[in-house]
């Protein structure tokens, strides 16, 4: 890109985070302004497929990831009451064994991940401001301007909206765009290793499937750490967003009747955030002029496939490069969308599907042949290996 104004991304979560650090490593100028008035830990268990990690190995920080997560398990399907196996193998792995640089999936906190990311931009000297909730941007033919709730603004050559599910910027560029509930909420809630160990004789990952709900539950930063995950089917409508609570009670009542290592979980739970789940058509196009949009804020997807995050770090990675290469901004930014619109609607529509195939599955007469879709096309990829 031919200017030294500052690229101004908007939102320092995962993706947000990758896109700064890779556009320091290709010598352009980025500033990140984050709404929240500290980086504080947010979230919960993330799955990284490889196409994250070609893209942490290609930034020079695959270890340092690594070390902060496990190798993903095999997640078979259980039976919801007996635990018989429905798909998959028993997972008998001890999570530990990691080399830091093979190509597989991990899991980890999204804290831990978004610490480690934090770490790496500011040792390439990207300033990251927090405090700074956009609320306004305006733009011409040589700058973006963004507008801040606190009164301060930026100005730069490029805006990326890297502000997550419900984001401002987004909601700017496509007014009227609204979510559709999917009358599925999720109950998110993490267990201390030696809390959880009586309940996890089945293996250290495993997906329960019952009746209109899932319970999925895998280890995870470096094996210190149960991320669970109970998928429901309600009538109730619940919002998104990390600031809604449950109860251990009602996430019990949830699963009543499951397998004891459900419960058991249930009721080692630290605190437990509830999500609605909410589905939303792929725009046509992510970029208006200077502005542009990255991760959730571009293509927010059914967890289904636990494969939002890696989409927002491959996207990441991918503006970057595109702003490296390109000389003119709006070239650039039709280059990254081309790159990475397919791959985004493609996991979009499979995460749908993947759910959809989970929740009709009958836990009591289920037979292999009506297996889920496979996942090499969400985790074989490799962005670096694509380009844009
Ligand atoms: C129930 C559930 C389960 C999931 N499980 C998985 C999983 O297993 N694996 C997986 O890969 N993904 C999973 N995801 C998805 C994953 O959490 C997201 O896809 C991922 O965090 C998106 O990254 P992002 O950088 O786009 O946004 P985020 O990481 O959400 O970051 C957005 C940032 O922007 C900031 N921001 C927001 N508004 C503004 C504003 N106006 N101005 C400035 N800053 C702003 C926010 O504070 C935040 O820091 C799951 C999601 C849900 C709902």
């Amino acid at each position: 890109m031919r200017t030294n104004d500052p690229v101004l991304v908007i939102g320092a979560g995962l993706g947000g985070l990758t896109a700064a650090i890779a556009l320091a490593r290709a010598g352009l100028s980025v500033e990140v302004h984050e709404a929240a008035s500290e980086l504080r830990e947010t979230g919960a268990g993330l799955t990284l497929g490889r196409g994250a990690q070609h893209v942490f190995r290609d930034l020079g920080i695959q270890r340092e990831v690594a070390a902060i997560a496990c190798p993903a398990g095999a997640l078979p399907f259980l039976h919801y009451q007996n635990a018989r196996l429905l798909m998959g193998a028993p997972d008998r792995g001890d999570g530990r064994a990691d080399d830091g640089v093979s190509d597989i999936v991990r899991h980890c906190y999204r804290a831990d991940l978004q610490t480690v990311l934090i770490a790496a931009a500011e040792r390439l000297g990207v300033a990251i401001q927090t405090g700074r909730r956009l609320i306004g941007l305006e733009q011409n033919a040589g700058k973006v301007i963004a507008r801040f709730a606190d009164g301060s603004s930026a100005s730069g050559s490029v805006l990326v909206g890297a502000d997550g599910v419900r984001s401002a910027v987004r909601a700017l560029l496509f007014p009227g765009d609204e979510p559709r509930y999917t009358n599925h909420l999720a109950y998110r809630f993490l267990v201390p290793a030696d809390q959880a160990e009586p309940f996890m004789a089945l293996g250290r990952s495993a997906i329960f499937i019952g009746p209109k709900r899932t319970f999925n539950r895998y280890t995870m930063a470096g094996g210190k750490v149960v991320n669970c995950a109970g998928l429901v089917e309600t009538d109730e409508v619940v919002g998104e967003g990390w600031s809604i609570s449950a109860s251990r009670d009602e996430v019990a009542r949830a699963f009543a009747g499951w397998h004891p290592d459900v419960l058991g979980l249930i009721e080692q739970a630290g605190p437990i955030i509830k999500w609605g789940l909410y589905d939303r058509t792929p725009l046509p196009r992510w970029s208006v002029g200077r502005v542009t949009l990255l991760g959730d804020a571009a293509h927010a997807m059914l967890p289904f496939l636990g494969a939002g995050a890696a989409m927002a770090i491959e996207d990441g990675w991918a503006l970057a490069r595109a702003l490296q290469l390109e000389p003119e901004v709006e070239t650039a930014l039709a280059r990254y969308e081309a790159a990475r619109r397919p791959r985004t609607e493609l996991l979009h529509a499979m995460s749908k599907r993947q759910g959809e195939v989970t929740q009709a599955i009958n836990p009591d007469t289920f037979v292999p042949s009506t297996a889920p879709l496979s996942n090499e096309a969400v985790m074989g990829f490799n962005p670096v290996e694509a380009g844009v």
